[in-house]
């Protein structure tokens, strides 16, 4: 080879190596330009639930403004859901804290026409988000909305698609010798029915399986428009709890009334018979207008229920510090 040819090769090989750095530059620029062009459809597809979730995400944030709940975006909150409903609503949930045991469960909208309840629920989820630090040692579960399906109708009920009455449905001692019996002798009134067979409701699944996985020792269920708290707990300690109640009920200036329960209501399936303290707040109204005030009114109690130091698991729980 000549002195001339090895010039020529050297030449050529340059030239190729520019040529490979040019490609592996351009390769690299396009590989990047497709990453960060796609990066947020693959970050928000990872993020987010199928379609339809979506859609009813979108539902209740649409319904939200509708009723002037300007400050709660229920996108904001990452829920979960296993469980959906007959109208194919899923039926969700959020966790906060770090503590798994100790847990506090809340409630909302069983009833779909008690409005502002839902809203209380989601303010809390977004309260607790927006403060993890005051709740980072904490187990808090949230179910906004137990009757989706109730709560989405053109015009809002208080029972399921199925017309079951949710807080009537639960599978209680007393269910097969008295649900339908009680509800038959009161009138057969459709807004309280409690469904073919205890437990028939997806809904109340739902309750079942918050209640079997968390194990909470407090529950706190919130309806509307009877004005009144309302508690229900293990019998071996349910003085303590009814001491608490009446400084809750001072401090909030909102009555305790104590109505008892019903079969296959919530108070009689985690109170009664799982011993779990459990509070149910009745709204004074069904006003969607009145979310925000009764937030502010009922705020403190709440936080002071998920500080109610209960020590044991169910059926041998206690009320601890009951000064705090
Ligand atoms: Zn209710």
């Amino acid at each position: 080879m000549s002195i001339h040819q090895i010039a020529v090769n050297n030449i050529y090989m340059r030239n190729q190596m520019i040529k490979h750095k040019r490609i592996v530059w351009w390769h690299c620029f396009f590989s990047c330009l497709l990453f960060f062009l796609f990066l947020p459809s693959v970050v928000y597809s990872y993020d987010s639930s199928p379609s339809d979730f979506k859609k009813f995400i979108s539902a209740l944030e649409q319904q939200s403004s509708l009723y002037g709940w300007k400050d709660i975006k229920q996108g904001e909150i990452s829920w979960e859901y296993y469980r959906t409903t007959k109208n194919k609503h899923p039926l969700i949930f959020t966790t906060f804290g770090n503590n798994t045991g100790n847990c506090v469960l809340f409630f909302g909208g069983v009833h779909g026409d008690e409005l502002p309840t839902v809203y209380l629920m989601f303010k809390l989820a977004h309260y607790v988000k927006n403060n993890p630090a005051m709740f980072k040692d904490k187990c808090i579960v949230i179910a906004p909305l137990l009757n989706p399906d109730g709560f989405l109708a053109a015009s809002p009920t208080r029972v399921n698609a199925s017309g079951v009455d949710l807080n009537r449905n639960f599978p209680t001692k007393d269910w097969k010798a008295q649900a339908i019996r009680e509800w038959i002798a009161k009138g057969k009134i459709k807004r309280y029915y409690p469904g073919a067979k205890p437990a028939s409701e997806q809904e109340t699944l739902f309750q079942m399986a918050l209640i079997k996985r968390f194990k909470p020792q407090k529950i706190l269920s919130v309806h509307s428009p009877l004005n009144f708290f309302d508690y229900d707990g293990p019998s071996s300690d349910l003085n303590s709890f009814e001491q608490w109640m009446e400084k809750i009920c001072k401090e909030t200036n909102h009555p305790l009334k104590k109505i008892g329960y019903y079969p296959g209501s919530l108070g009689n399936y985690a109170g009664h018979e799982h011993n779990i303290f459990t509070l149910t707040l009745e709204l004074p109204s069904s006003d969607t207008k009145r979310g925000g005030e009764y937030f502010e009114k009922f705020q403190p109690s709440i936080l002071k229920f998920i500080d109610l130091p209960v020590v044991g698991s169910p059926p041998h729980v206690k009320i601890v510090n009951n000064e705090k």
